[in-house]
C-alpha cells in the first residue's frame, strides 16, 4: 500500500505534458509537494491518504500560470476608467502610486492572491514597488511566485542606482523564500525609462546572482518612436546591442517589433508574456503572436495590472488571447484551444524559467494542480474539454486549487486566508488612499 497525502479520485485529467492525451477516469495522487501519481484509476497502485477529493465532473489541469502582472494594483481597480495610457498614468496612477505603503501594498497584494486562487491562477510573475510585502502575502496565500522589483530610473541616474541596489538586496534575500514557491528576478520597467548604461548594469547584476529578468518591451507605439530617435535603434536592438538579451528575459507585450526585432529574440531565446486584454483597453495595439511563436519563441499569457484589465482572471485572458490573434490574422485557425491551454501552463512555465517544477501534471514535479467543476450549464455538453475551458469557462468555474501540496481551495472555500477580511481591509485601504 502506497501513502500519499492528497488523492483525488474519478477526474478527467489534462496532464499538458506534450505526451498524454487526455485521461478519463483518472487518479492523481501527491505526497509532500509534489505529484506521487498521475493516470488512470484503474492501472493506479494500491494507494491510501488523509485527504481524499472527489473528483466526479470535475478536470484536473495544471494550476494556470499568469505570466505579467502588477499585484498590488487591485487597489486602483475601476479608479481611471477609458483614458489614453499617457493621462491614465500620468494623472491617476502615478500621484496615487507615489502615496502607496509598504502596508497599503501588502494588502492589495492580498486581494490579488485571494482572487488568483478564486480563479486557478497558482503561479504569477509579478513587477512592482516593495515586492517583499508582495512575497509576505504569497507566502500567506500559499501560492507561486516570480517577483521582480520595478526598476525606473527616468533620467535620474541616482534614483536608478539604488532601486538597481535594493533589487539585488532582494533577490538576496527573497530568491527561494516561502519553501522555494517565490523565486526572484530583476524588473528594469522599459528600454525608455531606464538608460543603457543602466541596464547594462543590471543584466551584469542579475547574471550575478542567476536569475531572469522581466521588462516592458514595444507596448506603446510613441514610446517606441521616442526609443528609435533618441538612440538610433529600436528597442530590442539596443537591448541587443548591450548583450542584455538571453533565454532567461521575460518581455511583456512585445507589440511594435521589426521583423529583425522578432529574429533577434528568436536567436537569443527571449520568452514572451502576451497581455491581450490591457493591449485592448489602452487601445496600445495587438502583437504578432502568431508570427514570434512560428519563429521559436515561447509565449506565456499576462493579466496586466487589474488597473488596465481589469481583473486576474487567467481564463478570459486565454479566450481573449486566441480571439484577438484570430481577428489580428483573420484566420480562425489561429491560437487553438489546446495551445492557448498550453500557454497559460506549460508556456508559462518555461516563461518563467520554471518549466522543471511546475506547468504540467507529472510524476515528480511540484503539485500545483486546479479542478475545473464542469458540471455547469455553460460547460455542457463536452466535446472537447480544452474548447470548454478556453472558450466558455470563467475562473469560477475552478473548485479546488492545490500549491506545492497544500489545498489552498476546497469547493470553492479558501483556506489559507479570510476572504471577507482581505476584502474589507482593500476596500478600505484603496477609500484611504484617495483622500490621503
Ligand atoms: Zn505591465
Amino acid at each position: 500500500m502506497q501513502e500519499a497525502d492528497i488523492l483525488i479520485h474519478n477526474c478527467t485529467i489534462l496532464p499538458m505534458n506534450g505526451k498524454d492525451a487526455i485521461i478519463e477516469n483518472g487518479l492523481i495522487a501527491t505526497k509532500k509537494d509534489k505529484i506521487l501519481y498521475v493516470g488512470r484509476e484503474t492501472k493506479a497502485p494500491k494507494t491510501k491518504a488523509a485527504i481524499t477529493i472527489d473528483g466526479r465532473g470535475k478536470v484536473a489541469t495544471p494550476g494556470l500560470i499568469n505570466c505579467h502582472t502588477h499585484l498590488p494594483m487591485t487597489l486602483f481597480r475601476g479608479i481611471a476608467e477609458d483614458q489614453p495610457l499617457t493621462t491614465w498614468l500620468t494623472q491617476t496612477i502615478w500621484p496615487l502610486e507615489a502615496k502607496l505603503t509598504p502596508n497599503d501594498i501588502y494588502q492589495g497584494a492580498l486581494l490579488g492572491c485571494l482572487e488568483n486562487i478564486k480563479n486557478g491562477t497558482t503561479t504569477f510573475a509579478d513587477m512592482y514597488f516593495h515586492e517583499e510585502k508582495i512575497a509576505k502575502a504569497v507566502e500567506k496565500a500559499g501560492l507561486r511566485a516570480v517577483l521582480a522589483p520595478g526598476i525606473i530610473e527616468a533620467e535620474n541616474r541616482e534614483k536608478g542606482e539604488r532601486m538597481l541596489k535594493e533589487s539585488v538586496e532582494f533577490a538576496q534575500k527573497y530568491n527561494g523564500y516561502a519553501d522555494g514557491r517565490v523565486t526572484a528576478q530583476l524588473g528594469p520597467h522599459a528600454v525608455y525609462t531606464c538608460s543603457p548604461q543602466l541596464l547594462t548594469q543590471t543584466r551584469e547584476e542579475a547574471s550575478k546572482l542567476g536569475i531572469g529578468m522581466h521588462i516592458h518591451v514595444a507596448e506603446s507605439k510613441q514610446m517606441a518612436k521616442l526609443v528609435k530617435k533618441r538612440y538610433g535603434l529600436t528597442e530590442i536592438e539596443l537591448l541587443e546591442s548591450i548583450n542584455f538579451l538571453k533565454s532567461n528575459v521575460l518581455a511583456a507585450h512585445c507589440i511594435y517589433l521589426t521583423e529583425k526585432e522578432m529574429r533577434i529574440m528568436a536567436k537569443q531565446n527571449v520568452k514572451v508574456s502576451y497581455n491581450p486584454t490591457a493591449n485592448m483597453k489602452i487601445a496600445s495595439g495587438t502583437p504578432k503572436i502568431k508570427t514570434l511563436i512560428d519563429l521559436g519563441i515561447t509565449v506565456g499569457i499576462g493579466t496586466d495590472g487589474p488597473a488596465s484589465n481589469n481583473n486576474l482572471d487567467m481564463f478570459k485572458e486565454m479566450k481573449t488571447a486566441a480571439l484577438l490573434q484570430k481577428i489580428r490574422y483573420m484566420n480562425p485557425t489561429v491560437l487553438q484551444a489546446q495551445q492557448v491551454l498550453e500557454m497559460a501552463t506549460t508556456d508559462g512555465a518555461k516563461s518563467l524559467g520554471l518549466e522543471k517544477t511546475v506547468g504540467s501534471l507529472e510524476v515528480g514535479k511540484k503539485a500545483d494542480i486546479i479542478l475545473i467543476d464542469f458540471r455547469k450549464p455553460h460547460l455542457t455538453p463536452v466535446h472537447d474539454p480544452y474548447a470548454n475551458i478556453v472558450y466558455s469557462a470563467r475562473g469560477s468555474d475552478v473548485d479546488t486549487v492545490i500549491v506545492d501540496g497544500k489545498l489552498l481551495m476546497e469547493g470553492r472555500k479558501v483556506k489559507t486566508l479570510d476572504e471577507e477580511e482581505v476584502m474589507q481591509k482593500a476596500q478600505q485601504t484603496a477609500s484611504e488612499l484617495l483622500t490621503r
